[in-house]
């Protein structure tokens, strides 16, 4: 028998945002590989084998995947969100890049999911209507001052900023100076999200300003998503309700002008 690797996207947290495509994935697979928490998020059932490994070992646990797939197992490779969003799809490949020969032969499908940025987005109103980016401040994979050039530069062009990965006990004081570089550039009103556990029962959303969100950083966690607005990017007032927010389609011209006026 042929075996096959599927890099599986679960999506933010309820089996809701699942698509079809994952699911038959899921279903179709003798071997679950991934962190913990994510294969914890696969129902156990007959001729199921699941292999739940620590974070951090990415690469290990796709060659571990791999190796499973040329031995002739269907393998599911889970994520959460999408699978190819700061997460095990690129590991996979990397893995295949630096492995045998051989693996290259066997069949390898990535089955998207909704990213953390877009589930919040969604909860939110429509904040990604205009040009946005995503910056993980994890400098795990890569030097702080890369994602302080990167911030820099995005921040200069005005695009709506999604930030992963913002904060943890190893790294406390990222999102601290993120934030702060983005007050250097942009508006101290500016809607600023902390979207946490979009999807999963402890869900909690947090529309601040961009002076407020530098105040609250350290309430930010690893299950958090924070969004800086573009200098358009504005509030819908609601009775009794959190305020839609959103950035319209449209942008006047030389918006990099228009940011640069403000500071
Ligand atoms: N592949 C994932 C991202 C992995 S990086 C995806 O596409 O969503 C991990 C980071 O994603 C977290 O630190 C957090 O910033 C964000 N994240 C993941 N799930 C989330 C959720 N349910 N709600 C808010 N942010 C989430």
């Amino acid at each position: 028998m042929t075996g096959s690797l599927t890099i599986v996207g679960l999506g933010p947290g309820t089996p809701d945002w699942i698509t079809p495509a994952a699911q038959a994935a899921l279903d179709a697979a003798t071997d679950i590989v991934g962190y913990g928490p994510y294969v914890d998020r696969v129902p156990q059932r007959a001729g199921l084998t699941k292999h739940a490994s620590d974070n951090r070992v990415e690469v290990e646990r796709a060659s571990h995947a791999l190796q499973l797939a040329a031995e002739g197992r269907t393998v599911a490779v889970v994520s959460g969100g999408d699978p190819g969003v700061f997460a095990m799809a690129a590991a996979v490949f990397e893995a295949l890049e630096a492995g045998p020969a051989e693996w290259r032969a066997l069949p390898i499908t990535v089955e998207p999911g909704i990213t953390a940025m877009l589930a919040a987005a969604a909860r939110a109103g429509a904040p990604l209507g205009g040009d946005f980016c995503a910056i993980s401040l994890s400098d795990n994979l890569k030097p702080w001052e890369v994602v302080t050039a990167r911030l820099e530069a995005v921040l200069a062009a005005d695009l709506v900023i999604c930030l992963y990965n913002p904060i943890s006990k190893a790294r406390p004081w990222q999102l601290g100076k993120a934030l702060e570089l983005a007050a250097q550039q942009r508006d101290a009103a500016t809607p600023v999200l902390f979207a946490r556990a979009v999807g999963r029962p402890d869900e909690n959303l947090r529309i601040l300003t961009l002076a407020e969100a530098v105040a609250a950083a350290s309430t930010a966690d690893m299950a958090t998503l924070v969004m800086i607005g573009a200098s358009s990017t504005r509030l819908i007032a609601r009775e009794g309700a959190a305020p839609y927010v959103y950035t319209p389609r449209s942008v006047a011209k030389s918006p990099c002008a228009t940011s640069q006026g403000r500071t």
